[in-house]
């Protein structure tokens, strides 16, 4: 799906929120792997709006883009062609995302990226952007959306909003384990510091700071599995 931005298009509130699940909360609070296999139950779509954002950073990387200029950033993202391809049906985390038509999906989680992301994120300008392309997406319906605002500003009428936490050391870890994982090098402090770094950002920013929506379940998933997250979200979608 390709979406073209408009500067300074006021979002329109998607009128179906209510076939939306929206999750939020801090790096590595396991959003996205619960999110993912949310989705693969309930033949959801997954969209990972942090996707959106990293997205964005790499074009203003890209750009040569002055990450403290304001202008700049809001013109970036509101000219920015983000199209996102989801993947193939039952797989969720297949998704790829081009922007401006060049393939980037490959960069997202690139130390680069990870390092400037939340300068670009903080922007009022480009945060409009990415909400009015957001809420399209889940007008189709279907929709689990991870991010850090979903609850709050994206889908505020979503039936059923989580909000996961874990302290600051469980999420170094599994964010170190991932990478670790994946072949990459960064020591357990270097991965703690820039998790540090980008909460601090994200949660001290004016526009739309991280915080559980007022109506969210609140999840500390410090000794829960995966599974058992995502059982606990099931459970409360069927009491809603
Ligand atoms: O979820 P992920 O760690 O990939 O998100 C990368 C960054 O994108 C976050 O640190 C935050 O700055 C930004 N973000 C955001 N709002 C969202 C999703 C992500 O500000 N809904």
């Amino acid at each position: 799906m390709t979406i073209e931005n408009e500067a300074g298009a006021a979002p329109e509130r998607p009128s179906s929120d209510a076939a939306s699940i929206a999750i939020d909360g801090p790096v590595a609070s396991g959003k996205s792997a619960v999110g993912s296999r949310l989705a693969r139950h309930l033949g959801y779509r997954l969209v990972d709006t942090g996707m959106m954002y990293r997205a964005i950073t790499c074009l203003a990387l890209d750009e040569g883009t002055d990450l403290h200029d304001e202008a700049a950033l809001e013109a970036l993202g509101a000219t920015a062609n983000i199209d996102i391809k989801p993947g193939p049906a039952g797989d969720p985390d297949a998704a790829r995302v081009l922007v401006n038509g060049s393939d980037v999906t490959g960069r997202l989680r690139s130390p680069e990226v990870g390092e400037a992301v939340s300068l670009v994120s903080r922007v009022p300008g480009v945060r409009r952007a990415m909400v009015a392309i957001q809420r399209e997406i889940a007008n189709e319906g279907r929709v689990v959306m991870v991010g850090r605002d979903i609850g709050t500003v994206v889908l505020p009428d979503a039936p059923l909003k989580a909000y996961l936490d874990a302290s600051a050391a469980e999420r170094a870890r599994r964010r170190h384990a991932e990478l670790q994982a994946a072949g990459r090098t960064e020591t357990l402090e270097v991965v703690g510091a820039e998790l540090a770094m980008r909460d601090d950002i994200d949660s001290k920013r004016d526009a739309s700071p991280l915080r559980p929506a007022h109506d969210a379940l609140v999840i500390d998933t410090d000794k829960m599995t995966i599974q058992q997250v995502v059982d606990a979200i099931l459970e409360a979608m069927s009491c809603s």
